[in-house]
């Protein structure tokens, strides 16, 4: 039985951290997430849990771990996959990691929104597959930056750092999110309800956590809103679009284009239909997979769970028992 077990390997050496404080420690060491009966058996008796995205850590889990459990520390700012409400319940802290992704997310968001556009995918694979004969004026021609407006749905800390991309391109940024914000406007941009941003938008790009709020928040009705020559990028989670109603609009051409960096399911598989459509990319979910943010990332976790084990406070706390 060991204090710490980490579901994943992670890149650096934060990890040295806990055995420094004499901790014992279990990595996780398949590529796969745990599954439920792994997890289960790997967390009796811990003391902390460092989890990702993908580890189921509902009461089961928590139960599981027993009465030692005194934080769970997700390495990632996301954190719909942890029941907050049964932490709560058995007093356990609950941290996740904010902030030291947000560049690198926007950085990606930023890609994708450019890959779609620029059709860059689709260009690279006309080269490789030797179909390439000649320049012509419209080949590969596609959406623009320069000048066109952009919708930020959810200007928190990686939409305002996309947005900043945005400007950079000369474009005009609209946002939307629960409240407004005094730092955007001071920036130039444009609150907008949810709807007003859909149909005034050339490019919409998703930065809402997953919430029983947020879940489905873009389906068949939002995207009718959308400009037919828009393309929608969605980095947050794959759950906040409707794959259905997306796969529709890309059909029935109500909109131009999408770039999934999270989808719905997830992992996506290569026969599922959205990947017929040439004007979609999609990628892995690796908007925060820059090796330095990695490490922060990890190291963020790992100190939360030496200070909550030293009985201090741990930082970004989702839960304070
Ligand atoms: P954040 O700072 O908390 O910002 C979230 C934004 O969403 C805020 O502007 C918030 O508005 C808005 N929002 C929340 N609930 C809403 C609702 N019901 N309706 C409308 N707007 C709502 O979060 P962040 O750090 O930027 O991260 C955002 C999300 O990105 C994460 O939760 C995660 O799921 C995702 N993410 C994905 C990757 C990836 O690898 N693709 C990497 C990192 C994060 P208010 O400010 O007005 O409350």
């Amino acid at each position: 039985m060991s204090d710490v077990f980490v579901t994943r390997i992670w890149p650096g050496d934060a990890g040295d951290k806990l055995s420094g404080a004499s901790l014992s420690v279990e990595v996780w060491q398949d590529y796969e997430a745990p599954n439920r009966d792994e997890m289960t058996g790997a967390v009796a008796g811990v003391r902390a849990l460092i989890t990702t995205i993908e580890d189921v850590v509902d009461a089961k889990t928590m139960d599981a771990a027993g009465a030692t459990l005194k934080i769970i520390a997700q390495a990632g700012v996301g954190f719909d996959n942890i029941d907050l409400d049964a932490a709560r319940s058995r007093g356990i802290w609950v941290t996740n990691a904010p902030g030291v992704l947000d560049e690198c997310t926007a950085d990606l968001a930023f890609a994708l929104m450019m890959a779609v556009a620029r059709r860059i995918p689709e260009a690279a694979a006309y080269v490789k597959e030797d179909q390439w004969s000649g320049w012509h004026p419209s080949l590969f021609a596609g959406a623009e930056f320069n000048g066109a407006t952009v919708g930020v749905a959810g200007l928190g800390r990686i939409g305002m750092a996309f947005a900043r991309r945005c400007e950079g391109f000369n474009m005009n940024v609209l946002y939307s999110a629960r409240t407004p914000k005094d730092a955007a406007d001071a920036r130039g941009y444009s609150y907008r309800s949810l709807d007003e941003l859909l149909t005034e938008s050339d490019f919409v790009s998703l930065h809402v956590p997953l919430t029983t709020e947020t879940r489905g928040l873009i389906g068949d009705r939002e995207l009718s809103l959308m400009k037919s020559s828009a393309i929608l990028v969605n980095t947050a989670r794959g759950g906040v679009v409707n794959t259905e109603a997306l796969m529709n609009a890309l059909a029935n051409q109500t909109i131009a284009g999408a770039g999934l960096d999270v989808t719905d399911p997830e992992p996506m598989r290569g026969d599922h239909p959205i990947l017929k459509f040439s004007n979609v990319v999609v990628l892995p979910h690796v908007g925060s997979a820059g090796l330095q943010t990695r490490k922060n990332m990890y190291e963020l976790a790992v100190n939360n769970v030496l200070l909550a084990l030293a009985g201090d406070v741990p930082r970004h706390a989702l839960v304070t028992p």
